[in-house]
């Protein structure tokens, strides 16, 4: 997190503003907006800045806004002049986020410097690698790097090869449970040519008459259990399906 401490407000002349302001600093007066424009730049930003996901504005050693960055650019001038200097762009935090609850009107977490930047690795940055590796990584991520793959791996290794496992998978779950309809094989004037099913859909799959050559014509009906087991699901309804599931 990057911490900024802030002056009192103070009146400035818009035309000599990087950022065309009249005002910068802190005072209580402010709504959060008006403390957000008049604080968010421009400063002197080291490389780390860019790593960081939070910035807490800080006025006499306590918190007064917390800002989840967006992004963070060099100030653009007429002259170039102060090109070293750049501005955080992101959304005002409010009462119920956890960093906003952490430091918004509590004492600053890092002590009084020289420096107006300073930086502070929060708490609420900060989870566990879900492997169970003990590593802490920054909130809103699962696992560190490559983790998620050693996770798989073991839960594999539990039940024996790829292959076991492909097996034990779907005896628990059904494999792509969600890809459960027929599209009986009719031929072109829709009359069903009396030959079982090659693939299963989900409903809705716009695929389906791909099995025949042409129009639309054969009407879904729920797969049998027999043929969720036999019957290989269509790749398209696949994809779909995981694009949903990863959704939720
Ligand atoms: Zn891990
Ligand atoms: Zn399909």
């Amino acid at each position: 997190m990057i911490v900024i401490n802030l002056g009192p407000e103070q009146r400035i002349d818009p035309a000599d503003d990087d950022l065309g302001r009249d005002r910068i600093g802190y005072s209580s007066t402010m709504s959060p907006l008006a403390l957000y424009d008049a604080s968010h730049g421009a400063w002197h930003l080291g490389e780390r800045a860019h790593k960081e996901r939070f910035a807490l504005m800080v006025f006499e050693g306590g918190g007064v806004l917390a800002v989840k960055i967006a992004r963070i650019e060099p100030v653009s001038t007429a002259t170039g002049a102060k090109a070293s200097r750049s501005v955080i762009h992101g959304e005002i935090l409010a009462a119920g986020h956890p960093v906003y609850d952490a430091h918004v009107g509590k004492p600053s977490p890092i002590p009084p410097q020289r420096n107006p930047i300073g930086y502070y690795d929060a708490a609420a940055e900060q989870s566990s690698c879900l492997c169970g590796c003990g590593e802490t990584i920054p909130a809103g991520k699962d696992f560190a790097q490559g983790h998620d793959q050693t996770a798989v791996r073991d839960r594999v290794s539990q039940v024996g090869t790829v292959r076991d496992f492909i097996a034990w998978f779907d005896r628990a779950r059904g494999a792509w449970p969600d890809i459960n309809v027929i599209y009986e094989p009719v031929t072109l004037d829709g009359a069903p040519t009396g030959a079982p099913a090659r693939m299963r859909h989900r409903l809705g799959c716009d695929h389906f008459w791909s099995d025949q050559s042409g129009r639309i014509l054969n009407t879904p009906r729920a797969a049998t259990p027999r043929e969720m087991d036999a019957l290989r699901p269509c790749k398209d309804c696949m994809y779909t399906s995981a694009k949903i599931a990863r959704g939720r």
